[in-house]
């Protein structure tokens, strides 16, 4: 009996799955040769208005254009603050170095790899204008505390949600709202591996403010409402017609798909319960989990069990080796070592295991008694 290949992500085995529908949809695409702006943008665009229960859907060329048109929408100045966590994929503090605004980095909290709230409200002077959250691994941050301190200070939020699409924030008084619906802004990315993935790039911007949707979708094209006539000054950031003819179906499998993590990530848990030295992850009560990834913690040891892994062909990733305050590219920030003690022990004790919608109960039983041989 052989196991069928372990990867990170499958999705050749997920596309197997959906062949039929996927291929008439692009077929038709061709056929219809809408390529740019054809009809199932504007369908796949208000669909996803619907699941997360936004007015509006911005669709976009991806994620990262997503962060950088939702900044261009707030007509901030050059040197303005942008609070966001250094625990996240270089995009979302990228785009604001881009837009000559200043990351301002907070440390986040060591259970939900979020940004930390205590900390977020000492860092804000004059300058700041707006906070980028980033739901990490699949779960909120605290998005409650954060609009509260951002009304406070009338600050505009930006939920990077490239990692979350589907997840629901738990309000105190029990209601709930799917993330990328609560912040001024949402932005989300249909890169591959993402929780709803395109077969190439692909992102959307969310907002229930009109005023904010007319400006983000003037500037994602050209910063134009009508052809040739440009108001501001924009760029070319398109979904394919293709891409949003996939992602119209896949978005129908969603909280499938999402509830397909869960059960991988509750076998992961269980086996793994009686292992001292790994920390499961943890959800927190105010969201839901959607497993973008499944992170164990180690305080020691976590490249030995990576290697030991690695042995018997079962991948594992790191992120994020390198938080960004200590990245090269943002030295100019002026951070060092020890800037952030709690994102910087996590960098090193992180390890993400095979996350997917098409892992099967030998693939887990596997790996997990290949980890629980690591400590034998
Ligand atoms: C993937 C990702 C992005 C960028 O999305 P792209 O579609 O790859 O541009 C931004 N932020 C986070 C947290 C991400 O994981």
């Amino acid at each position: 009996m052989t196991i069928r290949k372990i990867h990170m992500v499958d999705l050749s085995s997920q596309y197997e799955n959906i062949k039929e529908e996927i291929d008439l949809a692009i077929h038709e695409v061709i056929k219809s040769s809408g390529f740019i702006n054809g009809k199932a943008v504007q369908e796949f665009g208000s669909n996803l208005a619907n699941y997360l229960g936004v007015e509006h859907v911005i669709p976009c060329a991806n994620g990262t254009d997503a962060l950088q048109i939702a900044l261009m929408a707030l007509d901030l100045e050059a040197g303005d603050e942008v609070i966001t966590t250094p625990f996240t994929f270089i995009a979302t503090a990228e785009v604001i170095s881009l837009l000559k605004l200043k990351p301002v980095f907070v440390d986040i909290d060591p259970n939900t790899f979020t940004i930390d709230i205590e900390q977020l409200q000492g860092l804000i002077t004059n300058r700041t204008k707006c906070i980028i959250p980033v739901h990490l691994f699949g779960q909120a941050c605290n998005m409650e505390a954060i609009m509260q301190v951002a009304a406070d200070k009338s600050l505009h939020v930006i939920e990077d949600n490239a990692q979350a699409i589907g997840a629901s924030y738990i309000f105190q008084d029990g209601t709930r709202k799917k993330l990328g619906s609560i912040g001024h802004i949402g932005c989300t990315s249909f890169f591959p591996s993402k929780n709803l993935g395109g077969y190439g790039d692909g992102g959307a911007i969310s907002t229930n403010n009109s005023i904010i949707a007319d400006k983000l979708s003037m500037i994602a094209n050209h910063g134009s409402k009508e052809r040739y006539y440009h108001d501001v000054i924009g760029v070319n950031s398109r979904l394919d017609t293709i891409q949003a003819a996939i992602l119209k179906i896949k978005l129908n499998y969603l909280d499938e798909y999402i509830a397909k993590r869960q059960e991988a990530a509750n076998y992961y848990n269980e086996a793994m319960v009686e292992i001292d030295q790994i920390q499961t992850p943890v959800t927190s009560d105010f969201s839901t989990h959607v497993f973008h990834q499944y992170t164990i913690l180690m305080e020691t040891g976590r490249d030995d069990l990576k290697a030991h892994l690695e042995k018997e062909d079962i991948p594992s990733m790191v992120y994020y080796p390198v938080p960004l305050h200590l990245q090269p590219a943002y030295s100019y920030l002026g951070y060092k070592e020890g800037s952030f003690p709690v994102t910087e022990l996590l960098a090193k004790q992180v390890l993400s295991l095979p996350m997917h919608t098409e892992l099967d109960n030998e693939q887990l039983e596997f790996i997990c008694s290949t980890i629980k041989s690591f400590f034998n």
